[in-house]
């Protein structure tokens, strides 16, 4: 008996079958009611009484391991059948959803796309900048405040490596790069040293443009301002400028629209005055010229340069800065319909 046993779990343990019919004939062969494992049992009764113990455990332990066997094999043939170890292939995909545009890349293109109808072509330049392109170059006395860490981000082991304040920085270069006449606009974010909060942030984005050319006057320069605010916030916007300094312009302006919230009328947006500030801009500084490899005796030109959250807050009233840069979809796909 514990030989036919023995010569059982062998066979059990060998056991192989390549598909679902073979492991079919070999449980019927081995588990069935007339299988052999069973008339095994039915031979139990003729064992001797001192050897029961010890036939009927080893007897049990055949059973146990052939069912064990067959239900692995039976597992294997399971997961080879769809070929995806255990994926329901039958089950709905799960729905795949669309982003959207970044409120701040709709604006930026609206901006690109009215300066480009203008003649305007596209300029980049690094975002760590050094103090040449982003200072000095641009007019900035040794001692400007925007020079102190307090308000720029310097590289502490190279005070010269900063990251740039504004995309001023690329109007620098590409004026030593190139002769007039040079008529670019610059987007891109810039930086600066801020105590993050609803109003302010470490960083930003901005718009810069720059016309170099013979007898550019501040008369072409209100002319570009007034079409652009116009094709931005409507044909109804009105502009006024208001004397201002920077050091990179001369005259420079602070240009402000008819509030586009209450129409001029006067709201809390716009302090009931009827006005918001969107923009600087001036006459670039014969100083800039000359730094930059332009004789400011035959060219001239004009800047102007905005922040495009700034431009975004006025067309969809963001009141929280930080909003941009949380990448809450809930948020971005507010701006689904607004491009
Ligand atoms: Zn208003």
């Amino acid at each position: 008996m514990i030989a036919k046993i023995e010569q059982l779990l062998k066979e059990v343990e060998a056991m192989h079958a390549s598909n679902a019919e073979e492991l079919e004939a070999l449980r019927i062969k081995y588990l069935s009611k007339k299988g052999a494992i069973n008339n095994l049992m039915a031979d139990f009764r003729n064992v001797a009484a001192e050897q029961k113990k010890v036939v009927g455990m080893k007897l049990n332990e055949l059973k146990t391991i052939a069912q064990d066997k067959i239900n692995a094999l039976k597992e294997q043939f399971e997961n080879q059948d769809n070929g995806c170890d255990g994926v329901d292939l039958t089950r709905s995909a799960y729905p795949v959803e669309l982003g959207t545009r970044h409120p701040l890349s709709i604006v930026k293109n609206e901006i690109i796309d009215i300066f480009a109808r203008l003649g305007f072509s596209i300029a980049e330049g690094p975002e760590i900048e050094d103090d040449w392109h982003v200072f000095s170059a641009l007019n900035f006395a040794e001692d400007h405040p925007a020079r102190d860490m307090q308000d720029t981000f310097f590289i502490e082991s190279h005070p010269d490596i900063l990251l740039r304040t504004h995309t001023s920085s690329v109007q620098t270069r590409v004026m030593e790069a190139s002769q007039p006449p040079i008529r670019i606009i610059c987007p891109g974010r810039v930086y600066r040293n801020e105590a993050i909060s609803y109003r302010a942030h470490c960083f930003f984005h901005q718009v810069e443009a720059l016309y170099v050319d013979k007898e550019v006057s501040f008369t072409d320069l209100k002319q570009v301002l007034l079409l652009f605010a116009k094709e931005m916030f409507g044909a109804d916007t009105k502009i006024r400028l208001r004397p201002s300094y920077f050091p990179f312009t001369e005259p420079s302006a602070e240009m402000d629209i008819s509030c586009n919230i209450c129409g001029g009328k006067g709201c809390p947006f716009c302090k009931h005055t009827g006005w918001v500030e969107i923009l600087g801009c001036g006459m670039v500084d014969p100083n800039v010229l000359d730094a930059n490899g332009i004789d400011s005796k035959i060219y001239s030109g004009y800047a102007l340069g905005m922040g495009i959250e700034r431009i975004t807050n006025l067309k969809y009233q963001v009141k929280d800065l930080r909003m941009f840069s949380e990448n809450d979809t809930r948020f971005l796909k507010e701006f689904e319909a607004a491009y």
